[in-house]
């Protein structure tokens, strides 16, 4: 028995082809279309990938039960866009879209570094920040399946304008793009490059994008007591460079730190294929 799983990332679309425990067996990629072409594409890559009865697909933003797309800030027009009715009726198979971020979550949850965890965090560091969330041994999708948008918590009254309108987004601080703003217009690779041979001014960007990331661990912490928070996302790559610093900065950051256990944080396992690999694994366990 295998699944479908695809991505809808700002740049590409990842369709994946998975067994039941989450090892690919056949992968795709293209670009992500404008989004009047979103739901044609998708329906191609599902027939490409072969057949199977049940078709999971992860976007970012606000999605419903009934996998409607509400809104996605990063994706120009995409309001109410009906992902889910449509490729139902044209196919005739149970489908099954939710936020990107959420379907990441369940594939670390379930063959990733979250294994075995009844309550964990899982934080995408891209474009933007994205989030999911396992509370009591469930994925947590709030009343209308709009939770986990940690990017959106506002670290900053009156601060960096956010794609979603508003203002001190803890991702406009603590993200891949985030990291072009602290920088003055370096890449994170740049940047990560950059500190690697002890440039001062990449090192202190480091420093102060770590703190930002650990703010946000810290509150997410607060909220939601896990044992393990996964850090995934393009950024990821990277990320080991400054996984120390952000440790420190984290463990600075949480309230009564030394009354309390610290929840582990942990590199994603299944690097930008997770949202795609998740998404094939929910559709096909629904
Ligand atoms: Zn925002």
């Amino acid at each position: 028995m295998s699944h479908i799983g695809i991505d809808v990332g700002g740049t590409k679309c990842h369709g994946v082809r998975v067994d039941q425990n989450g090892v690919i067996l056949e992968e795709v990629r293209y670009p992500t279309p404008p989004v009047a072409e979103l739901i044609s594409l998708l329906g191609s890559m599902f027939e490409e990938l072969g057949a199977s009865s049940t078709l999971g697909i992860g976007v970012p933003g606000l999605i419903t039960a009934d996998g409607i797309v509400k809104a996605s800030p990063n994706m120009p027009g995409a309001y109410n866009v009906p992902v889910g009715p449509a490729l139902r009726e044209q196919f005739g198979i149970s489908v099954h879209v939710e936020n990107d971020a959420t379907m990441a979550a369940y594939a670390e949850w379930q063959v990733g570094a979250a294994r075995g965890a009844r309550n964990a965090v899982m934080v995408t560091l891209g474009t933007g920040i994205g989030g999911g969330i396992v509370m009591g041994g469930e994925l947590h999708r709030g009343a209308n399946g709009f939770a986990g948008e940690i990017g959106h918590m506002v670290v900053q009254r009156d601060g960096i304008d956010c794609v979603c309108g508003r203002r001190g987004c803890w991702e406009r601080y603590a993200s891949g793009s985030a990291l072009r703003t602290l920088s003055g217009g370096m890449s994170g690779e740049e940047v990560f490059a950059a500190a690697a041979t002890g440039d001062a001014h990449a090192l202190s960007v480091v420093h102060e994008f770590a703190d930002w990331v650990a703010v946000g661990l810290a509150s997410l912490t607060n909220i939601c007591d896990p044992e393990v928070i996964v850090i995934g996302g393009g950024v990821v790559q990277s990320f080991a460079t400054v996984m120390d610093e952000v440790q420190t900065s984290f463990v600075a950051a949480l309230y009564s730190a030394e009354w309390r256990a610290h929840p582990r944080l942990a590199v994603a396992d299944l690097g930008e294929r997770a949202g795609a690999i998740g998404s094939a694994l929910i559709a096909g366990r629904a």
